[in-house]
């Protein structure tokens, strides 16, 4: 059911019950209402018509006392003007002897003939006459000034259909005058009036109206200056309109009118909402420009402003992921392609960590790696700190972060600071917010960690940030692992497993560099060619072991003696060849000789073995003056080798030479390349 149905309903169902109730309530309740107002009408009425009767009688009395007085002053002409201006419609004064003296107007209908109103109940009061109901009769008597009855002066008023009419409007309802259960004068039609009457004493008897067939009556009794019982009859309200099926009616109606309002309330109400959840449907179809118009200051209008507002910032971070992913698909490419293309470390390093840095935007970051043999890491490479900087000192294991977690090889990250969760770095650490630092590993070894320092945002970083570090840093200590392995391979292809020298491949390899660079730059450069004296017999006596180790202290003591640019290299076997760069014959000599010094000088052997003296055997051949290619020179300072062992060994030879040595000017400039 939708919301619109539902607000519908509801609106209807509060429009409606009231309605309902409401109809329901009339009918049963409006019938007994319209009872009470009516029978309060008549009670009224009949109250007013008793008391206007009550104040006739009065009238009549007051009259036939004034006449009284105008007979007794002779002037009888007043009992005509009484009758001419009215309402009485008959006055006579009456003698004592009951003749009538002076008379005007005429009785009415029933009492005509009578000469004077005989039989009145009481003189000096407002009776109707005892034979006939149909009139009030008002009698003063006339007294002598000895007190002598003088006869009577009598008013009449009629009591007649044509009053009762005229009460009527004032009663609210027919009036109806009652003597005992016969009927004096009425309003009502004659066979109504019976009805009515018959009823006289109920009605007047009680203090509600009652009801009689489709009337209310409520009467009023005679008492003192009111002869008659007065009742007053409501009109019956006609044919009264069929109130059931018209209340069903109007309830039908009200409901048509609720349901048409309630479903145009509906619509206005629902229409924002139904704005609001089409735009939703388009921006979770991906449409991020959907923009809905903000009408009003209301909540609605105060969601579509808060619905822009996300789209206006999903739009933005959509926008910087989107440019974040660009960038770090592009590191990603470039990190492939370095990892495939070569094994430079450095560089290697270098992607690894801008690629780190890029994927969790953080500020700055190093590389460091664990010394070897020793218990600290040294910075490979850093990124975002200045030269100077703290990012580029070594860190012990065991301190701060980065030694932290060389030591335990266990990531480590969250905000920097003094507070109980912080982390704190050591001195070698850079003055950072937040880090990062994963280690990097070889077999389980920890061979290096990866930092990286404050996010760009300036938020610390997250849980995704450590597993995206974490696992990139894996895949990164593979590749780390490889080029290392690598670097060993070759390193172990140039050198000499036995006495850690370069081997013969690689002095191949730099004879040719050394004598191509001596040629271009016309420097001179020495080669000398070392054999152990008599070496066969150490093997023989002592055993190869120690043989062995006598190679690997040789190759110490001529290692001593040299400089960091000459390249010392084992030639095969217990001869070594050395290079020497920029060194010309006299440095050579000299060289020569503190080799076959230094291997005679000291016995071999170490603590508890029994000391080997050796000497050692050089030739020497000197660039260009024995020879301007590898193989010559090699070949003659062999030959120089062979005089020296010729010569009784522990000695060196200089090579012969067979060009003209003063022809040769060193210190000419060489050819321009
Ligand atoms: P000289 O050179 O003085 O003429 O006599 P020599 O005994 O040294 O003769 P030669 O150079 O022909 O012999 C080389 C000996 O060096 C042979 C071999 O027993 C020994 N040798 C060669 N390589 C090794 C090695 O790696 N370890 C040991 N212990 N001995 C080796
Ligand atoms: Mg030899
Ligand atoms: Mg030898």
């Amino acid at each position: 059911m939708t919301y619109r149905l539902r607000l519908l309903l509801a609106f209807v169902f509060v429009a409606l019950v009231p309605i309902a109730i409401s109809a329901v309530l009339v009918t049963r309740y409006l019938p007994d209402l319209r009872r009470e107002l009516v029978g309060d009408r008549v009670t009224t009425g009949a109250d007013a018509v008793g008391a206007l009767l009550a104040q006739r009688c009065e009238l009549a009395l007051g009259a036939s006392r004034a006449l009284g007085y105008a007979v007794a002053a002779k002037d009888p002409s007043a009992i005509r003007l009484a009758v001419r201006t009215g309402p009485a419609v008959y006055a006579a004064s009456i003698a004592a002897d009951g003749t009538v003296t002076t008379a005007a107007g005429e009785l009415p209908e029933p009492l005509a003939g009578h000469v004077a109103p005989a039989g009145l109940a009481t003189i000096g009061s407002c009776e109707t006459s005892q034979s006939s109901p149909y009139a009030i009769v008002a009698q003063s008597p006339l007294r002598g000034s000895d007190g002598s009855d003088q006869g009577s002066v009598v008013v009449v008023l009629p009591l007649d259909e044509k009053y009762a009419r005229s009460l009527a409007g004032t009663a609210h309802g027919d009036v109806t005058f009652v003597t005992g259960s016969e009927v004096v004068a009425t309003s009502l039609p004659q066979a109504l009036a019976a009805t009515v009457a018959g009823n006289a004493d109920l009605a007047a008897g009680s203090q509600s109206a009652v009801v009689v067939g489709d009337r209310m009556i409520a009467g009023v009794a005679p008492a003192d200056g009111r002869p008659v019982t007065v009742l007053v009859s409501s009109t019956p309200a006609g044919r009264s309109l069929p109130l059931v099926p018209l209340l069903v009616l109007i309830v039908v109606a009200a409901g048509l009118v609720a349901t048409l309002a309630a479903r145009q309330l509906a619509r206005l109400v629902t229409k924002p909402l139904t704005d609001l959840s089409e735009a939703a449907g388009r921006v979770a179809e991906g449409d991020l420009d959907t923009f809905i118009p903000e009408r009003s200051g209301d909540e609605i209008g105060r969601v579509a402003g808060a619905f822009n507002e996300m789209t206006v910032e999903l739009r933005r971070h959509i926008r910087a992921l989107e440019t974040s992913r660009d960038e770090l698909r592009r590191n990603l490419a470039r990190l492939g392609e370095t990892l495939s293309s070569t094994h430079d470390l450095n560089r290697i390093l270098t992607v690894i960590l801008e690629t780190a840095m890029v994927s969790v935007r953080a500020e700055s970051g190093s590389i460091l790696f664990v010394s070897s043999g020793r218990n600290d890491l040294h910075p490979k490479v850093t990124r975002g700190f200045d030269a100077q900087s703290a990012a580029g000192h070594n860190v012990k294991f065991g301190d701060g972060v980065a030694g932290t977690v060389a030591a335990t090889g266990e990531a480590r990250w969250g905000k920097v600071g003094t507070g109980p969760q912080d982390l704190t770095l050591a001195d070698g650490e850079p003055g950072v917010r937040a880090v990062i630092s994963v280690p990097f590993k070889s077999s389980g070894r920890v061979i290096g960690v990866l930092n990286l320092y404050d996010r760009l945002d300036g938020v610390v970083f997250d849980e995704g940030d450590v597993a995206t570090i974490r696992t990139f840093a894996a895949q990164a200590s593979a590749a780390i692992d490889n080029v290392l392995l690598h670097q060993e391979a070759q390193r172990l292809s140039i050198t000499d497993g036995l006495t850690g020298l370069w081997n013969y491949r690689y002095l191949q390899m730099n004879l040719a560099k050394e004598i191509e660079r001596a040629t271009r730059f016309r420097r001179p450069l020495a080669l000398l060619v070392l054999d152990l004296d008599l070496f066969k017999r150490i093997n023989d006596q002592y055993g190869h072991q120690r043989g062995d180790s006598v190679l690997i202290e040789v190759a110490q003591r001529v290692k001593g003696e040299i400089r960091e640019v000459d390249t010392l290299a084992r030639y095969g076997g217990e001869e070594f060849v050395l290079v020497l760069p920029e060194t010309k014959l006299a440095g050579a000599r000299q060289a020569a000789q503190r080799i076959c010094d230094v291997v005679r000088h000291r016995p071999f052997g170490g603590e508890g073995e029994e000391p080997i003296t050796v000497t050692v055997s050089v030739g020497v051949a000197v660039f260009p003056e024995h020879g301007n290619s590898a193989a010559t020179l090699l070949r003659r300072a062999d030959e120089a080798l062979y005089a020296a062992k010729d010569a009784g060994r522990d000695t060196w030879r200089l090579a012969v030479t067979d060009i003209d040595l003063d022809a040769v000017d060193l210190s000419s400039p060489g050819p321009t390349v």
